[in-house]
């Protein structure tokens, strides 16, 4: 399907490995120019010349933590105007809700929910002027089944999902479509980093821990980058302009639920 996008240009954060990645990299297979983001340079050069390298579209690589306001700055310095924003960062620790402080909410409201909206609020102003654009933010199935452990998750996400079911009725009329791809357990840096917390916790091996993980999926395996980015890439398809304001499960059937 020809996703009527080629020669647009999309800034995705967080986009050297793993999901972001998987984004960027469908993106630039529907000949999308990119800028994309990560802390560690080293990485990030790696991505971006693959994708140069297979699909031949213009990538600018800027080696930032997209969670801080210098960060952002950078990037979006380099990014310009852009038709298309993917919002993504890492997540945030596992551990126990009596033991949170308000710092580590902080901490996590910064990068999970105040980071993807001050990045809504520098570009979508440019999107709605030039009368189309695309947002997707990378949020977790903790948004609509809560992970215990994911406590800082669970509330950082859900407050950025409040602000997208309003604001993305708000920018609609103006061509611009906001909205958030939940993943599920995907085959990605951070599933093998869990997998090996809970093979420690139940003195098990990581592939026993990943094996039980994956037997709680009725796909019966995790995603992969591959699928979510091509998710991403539709949603930011000239054919997803009446997709609005959606909270999208991407979770092999894990969450047992009729909506
Ligand atoms: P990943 O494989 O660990 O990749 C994370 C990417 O984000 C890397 O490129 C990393 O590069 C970059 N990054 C992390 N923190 C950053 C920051 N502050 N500024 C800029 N770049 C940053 O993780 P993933 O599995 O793709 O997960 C992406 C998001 O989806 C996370 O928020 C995660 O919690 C969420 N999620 C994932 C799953 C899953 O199963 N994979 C499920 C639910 C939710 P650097 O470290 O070099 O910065």
């Amino acid at each position: 399907m020809d996703l009527g996008i080629k020669g647009k240009r999309a800034l995705v954060c967080a986009a050297s490995k793993g999901l972001g990645r998987g984004c960027a990299m469908a993106l630039a297979e529907a000949g999308v120019d990119l800028v994309i983001n990560a802390r560690g340079a080293e990485a990030l050069e790696a991505t971006a010349t693959e994708i140069r390298n297979r699909h031949g579209v213009t990538v600018t690589a800027i080696a930032a933590d997209i969670t801080t306001e210098a960060g952002r700055a950078n990037v979006l310095e380099a990014a310009g105007s852009v038709d298309i924003l993917v919002t993504n960062a890492g997540g945030p620790p596992p551990g126990m809700w009596s033991d949170w402080s308000r710092e580590d909410f902080i901490k996590a409201l910064d990068a999970n929910m105040l980071t993807p909206i001050a990045l809504m609020q520098a570009l979508m102003p440019g999107m709605m002027d030039r009368g189309w654009g695309r947002v997707v933010n990378i949020t977790s199935q903790s948004v609509k089944a809560p992970i215990g452990a994911l406590g800082l998750s669970n509330t950082a996400r859900t407050g950025l999902t409040g602000f997208v079911a309003g604001t993305a009725r708000q920018v609609a009329g103006k061509g611009v479509t906001v909205n958030n791809l939940l993943p599920g357990i995907h085959a990605t840096d951070r599933a093998i980093s869990l997998d090996a917390a809970m093979a420690k916790t139940q003195g098990i091996t990581p592939a026993e821990a990943t094996a039980r993980r994956a037997a709680t999926i009725p796909a019966g395996r995790y995603g992969t980058a591959e699928e979510f980015g091509a998710m991403c890439a539709f949603l930011c398809s000239m054919h997803a302009g009446f997709i609005v304001g959606q909270n999208i499960l991407l979770d092999g059937g894990a969450i047992n639920a009729t909506l």
